[in-house]
């Protein structure tokens, strides 16, 4: 048998560890005893050879180690495993009731599964891998959810970056349970929604923002509504359970559009609420956009940053958006502008858009700021991606 896979760090690197981080890169690696395979348990130790933690080998990737436990030296067995997933699980406990049988039960790095995402949308599961290093205990953590989760399927994701070296796991496959025949229908706060688990971005809804939504739904009454990158209409169904008298859903796709209207078909009872569509890029349809003006208005691009460079293009972008859509607000109109771009930090979103409304010269006032829902937590900087603002013009 091969000997333990062991590294050892920079002394930079030890601190950052210790402090909870649970990302070690490449370049911060100082010796290393053999070659390591995809996802082999790795055992660090810092600069006086004492052990300092454990994580998952990535030979390729400039995310060498993702980091499952720092401490005290700990054997990783079954009942460890069975452990940290209750722990993930139990951070849940009470957050939910009947009504929302759609959220998140394992966010990643920031439950201690560095690169693993599992959401439940009633009784399918949809587990999210952002990294190879999960594969070869795949089957293993499949059988550790269904002792503890139970669900009619479970179905795989892949993050594009490694669908093609996953073979041959594919992207979408039901690795337990029943296959999918006809869409899968949730509850959130009482709405019906379908989802796509099988093609759909992220998991097939974003769940992440949820509590903004149930924001929106307080301040619809009565209003017009525009409801800007609005994907399957998440926000603009609150705001018709809200008593908003109309919504437009914006989005620039025809799937997006559509699941949107079979969302508003889902919730006959929202029928007393005009819904409208409109296929078409935000950005050009905010520029040119006829005579029409809203009572409240919600901005919630993709990310508008996906590497570093576009930092300064994406903050810019995100001005000109909240700009535009409050020369578009009518007089005592709300704006809800988001953000879910990591590399723009929280600061730098929220000048962007205060710097806009300043700029659009009509008195304002901040109603709010909001970060990441109760079910998404982020426990280091880099997992710290959604950020919003409220914001209401006077005249
Ligand atoms: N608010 C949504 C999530 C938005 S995701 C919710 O609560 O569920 C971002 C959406 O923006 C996607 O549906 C995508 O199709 C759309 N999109 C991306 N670029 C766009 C553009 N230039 N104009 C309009 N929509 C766009």
């Amino acid at each position: 048998m091969l000997p333990a896979l062991k590294l050892r760090v920079s002394p930079k690197a030890e601190t950052i560890l210790r402090g909870g981080h649970p990302w070690l890169f490449a370049d911060s690696l100082r010796d290393q005893n053999r070659p390591g395979s995809v996802g082999e348990l790795a055992i660090i130790y810092d600069r006086k050879d004492e052990f300092l933690g454990l994580g998952l080998f990535d030979p390729a990737g400039p995310i060498r180690v993702r980091m499952l436990h720092t401490g005290k030296p700990q054997k990783l067995d079954r009942a460890w495993w069975q452990q940290r997933l209750a722990a993930t699980l139990d951070r849940r406990r009470g957050l939910f009731d009947a009504q929302t049988n759609g959220y998140r039960l394992c966010n990643g790095e920031s439950d201690g599964w560095p690169g693993l995402v599992l959401d439940r949308y009633d009784s399918t599961l949809v587990l999210k891998i952002y990294t190879l290093v999960w594969l070869p205990r795949l089957d293993e953590i499949v059988t550790l959810i269904a002792e503890q989760v139970p669900h009619d399927r479970l179905i795989l994701r892949l993050s594009r970056n490694i669908q093609e070296a996953a073979a041959p796991f594919t992207d979408g496959q039901v690795v337990r349970g029943t296959p999918v025949n006809g869409p899968v229908v949730f509850l959130e706060s009482g709405l019906r929604f379908e989802v796509d688990g099988v093609r759909g971005q992220k998991t097939g809804f974003y769940l992440d923002q949820r509590e903004n939504r149930r924001l929106v739904e307080s301040l619809s009454a009565g209003r017009h509504v525009l409801n800007a990158f609005s994907f399957s209409g998440g926000f603009s169904l609150y705001a018709a359970r809200g008593g908003a008298v109309a919504v437009t859903d914006l989005d620039i796709s025809e799937h997006a559009i559509a699941s949107a209207n079979r969302n508003f078909a889902l919730n006959s009872a929202l029928s007393r609420c005009r819904h409208e569509s409109l296929k078409a890029d935000a950005f050009d349809w905010l520029v040119a956009a006829p005579a029409r003006s809203f009572d409240l208005i919600i901005l919630d691009p993709p990310s508008l940053a996906k590497r570093e460079a576009e930092r300064p293009a994406a903050i810019r972008a995100y001005g000109r958006l909240a700009r535009r859509a409050i020369e578009l607000l009518r007089p005592n109109g709300v704006l809800v502008a988001c953000s879910c771009s990591a590399h723009v930090s929280t600061i730098e979103f929220l000048e962007a858009v205060r710097k806009s409304a300043a700029q659009a010269g009509r008195p304002f006032k901040e109603l709010r700021t909001t970060g990441h829902a109760p079910d998404h937590p982020a426990t280091f900087p880099e997992a710290n991606y959604l950020k919003a603002i409220y914001l209401s013009v006077a005249g």
